[in-house]
Parts: structure tokens; C-alpha cells; sequence
């Protein structure tokens, strides 16, 4: 698994909160020590980040064990443009589960997409994992 690199930490969040990715997704991200995401909104967003930015040990790190794939399938040829969080229910701190929708906006080489899922998300030993998703 290869080490991110070019990754500017005073770049915008690719997640586009508004924040830079070293004050926003950038913490939790493998190739900046991956500290554990608070909640699943924020596990959402770090992930939907690694998508863009191609860090792949982020996702592999936040897979649930039961659902996590061989490796994930970052297609170099998508490029991530936006993410909205639609909706978001359980997912705190203090929860152990969590639901976030949301839709994600790409382009590749067939033009630009939409990708809209309703993704859950579990709670374990202090760390939030992506377990599946239902498309939307
Ligand atoms: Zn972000």
C-alpha cells in the first residue's frame, strides 16, 4: 500500500467544508497518522476524501472487517468534484452506530456522475467503520 504523497495540508478539504484538509479530513487521514474520526459524519468525510485524494490505507484502516474488500477500487481516471451530506442520524460520540446519506459528485472519462448513498456505519473499541451502504 503505497504512502500519499503531494498532499498539501493548507490546500481546501476535498470534503469542501470550507476547511482546510489540515484542519478538517487530513487528521484522520493514513498518510498524516490517522487519528480516529469522532463521528461518523466526520469518518464520511475523511473517507470521501482518501477517495480524492487516492488514500487508500485510510479506507482499507476504516473498513469494517466483515465488509472490507481485498482493496478498494480507486479509479485513477475519477476525480472526485463535491460531497453533500443529505442526512445523518445517530453517528455521535456516544453512539455505536450511525446512518449518513449523501451524494457524491465525480467525473471520469464517460462524463459526470452522481454517486448517492445511504451508508452505515458502526462504533468500535473508540473508532467509527464503514460497514455498507444502500444506493440511493
Ligand atoms: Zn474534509
Amino acid at each position: 500500500m503505497g504512502t500519499v504523497t503531494g498532499v498539501n495540508p493548507d490546500e481546501r478539504c476535498p470534503c469542501r467544508s470550507g476547511d482546510t484538509l489540515g484542519d478538517c479530513c487530513g487528521r484522520y487521514l493514513a498518510s498524516a497518522g490517522g487519528a480516529p474520526a469522532p463521528t461518523a459524519q466526520a469518518l464520511m468525510r475523511s473517507r470521501y476524501s482518501a477517495f480524492a485524494v487516492g488514500d487508500a490505507e485510510h479506507l482499507l484502516d476504516t473498513w469494517h472487517p466483515s465488509t472490507r474488500p481485498v482493496g478498494p477500487d480507486l479509479d485513477p481516471d475519477r476525480r472526485w468534484l463535491h460531497l453533500s451530506i443529505e442526512s445523518c442520524s445517530r453517528g455521535g460520540p456516544f453512539d455505536i452506530d450511525g446512518e449518513v446519506e449523501f451524494t457524491a459528485v465525480y467525473r471520469d472519462p464517460a462524463g459526470r456522475g452522481e454517486l448517492r448513498e445511504r451508508s452505515r456505519f458502526v462504533r468500535e473499541n473508540g473508532r467509527w467503520y464503514y460497514v455498507d451502504g444502500d444506493l440511493g
